[in-house]
């Protein structure tokens, strides 16, 4: 590489940087911006873009109903019992959920204020700068209009498209060293709770972002001459009908201690409870399976998915894990840092970082 090359490889660096401190910092700029995100906050429950929005939870919810009772005799059915089978206290209260329920909060607003707008900026930037060399270079011309059939398979479209990044993110977060470090923040819960699926580092928000970037600036390029209210007829309350139809798919339960399946071809297809729970078990049988975010799709077309018998006792965490790293807040956020240290310089003693993700695992890092 000359020097002219590096000179501007490194601007291009320097340029993207100051965007993402640009857009990070953009709710907390303004307070239009802090406003937006305190609305974002003060609607979780209500706005059907949030996943804690009252339908997916009232899915998720009548879908456990379903799996009481058809676990339970008709005998012993009762709200009580029900109550007690949906929220157990030794699950509900165990310090891994305690622990969960405080870094949600603490992610809750760096995710509003910091992550989520970032990720909204360099979409936008990507959409602009796909959209111009397209243009440019190939004299593409977006649609202006698109059927209604069209609309909806272009919908779906990008959402497996991103469900399909997601995947790949996801492993590789497991099979690099350094990245797993990261996201043995989300491995380290030893119950599941819906919340756990909150419990990731935002160094691992960061990798995803770069995978999923690419997408959200294609659909920005697809999308931009439709008009809004051509749009308008695949959304339902304000949100895509996809994304709307996967809310109500029961995901809160993949992150619980109901191993709930969905029958041998849907738990190839959508991430079932089951399916996900396995992903977090400790059993070396388990380990490098089931990476889908969304869908199971993907795992079954590469190979990857592991669908375990309902009966079969999953226990979560990481193997070896050092309970003391990973007992606070502070630690869930500064640990990986600590390990990353570590792995430098035993591969500064000892040659690259191949070992294998058992052999990582293990040493619990
Ligand atoms: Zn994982
Ligand atoms: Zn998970």
């Amino acid at each position: 590489m000359g020097k002219g090359e590096r000179q501007m490889s490194f601007e291009t660096v320097q340029w993207f940087l100051e965007r993402c401190a640009e857009y990070a910092l953009s709710a907390v700029s303004s307070w239009d911006g802090v406003t937006a995100a305190v609305g974002e906050i003060s609607g979780m429950f209500t706005r059907f873009t949030s996943g804690l929005a009252w339908p997916y939870a009232l899915a998720s919810v009548t879908i456990a109903g379903g799996a009481y009772l058809l676990s339970k005799p008709r005998a012993a059915w009762s709200a009580k019992a029900f109550s007690a089978f949906l929220f157990p206290a030794h699950v509900f209260a165990h310090p891994s959920a305690r622990l969960d329920y405080r870094f949600y909060v603490v992610s809750l607003l760096f995710n509003v204020f910091f992550c989520f707008p970032m990720l909204a900026g360099l979409g936008a930037i990507a959409g602009k700068i796909g959209s111009a060399v397209l243009a440019g270079y190939a004299g593409w011309a977006p649609p202006v209009t698109l059927s209604v059939p069209a609309l909806f398979a272009a919908a779906l479209g990008f959402y497996l498209l991103h469900d399909f990044m997601n995947y790949w993110s996801h492993m590789l977060l497991h099979k690099v060293p350094l990245l797993w470090a990261f996201h043995q923040v989300h491995h380290s819960a030893e119950v599941l709770t819906p919340l756990s699926a909150y419990r990731a580092h935002p160094v691992e928000f960061f990798v995803t972002t770069i995978f999923r970037v690419p997408v959200i600036g294609s659909a920005f390029i697809f999308y931009q001459a439709i008009p809004a209210h051509e749009l308008a007829v695949t959304t339902v309350f304000g949100v895509s009908l996809v994304a709307f139809m996967y809310g109500l798919s029961g995901f809160h339960l993949q992150h619980s201690h109901l191993p709930i399946s969905y029958g041998p071809l849907l738990d190839r297809v959508l991430l079932s409870p089951i399916v996900h729970q396995t992903h977090h078990s400790i059993d070396p049988r388990h380990h490098d399976k089931n990476f889908g975010v969304k869908f199971a799709l993907w795992d079954w077309v590469f190979g990857t998915l592991c669908v375990p018998d309902r009966h079969e006792c999953l226990q979560f965490g990481l193997v070896g894990m050092k309970k003391d790293e990973f007992s606070t807040v502070g630690k869930l956020y500064a640990g990986p840092f600590q390990r990353v240290g570590r792995l430098i310089r035993r591969s500064v003693a000892s040659g690259p970082l191949t070992r294998s993700q058992d052999a990582v695992r293990s040493e619990g890092l």
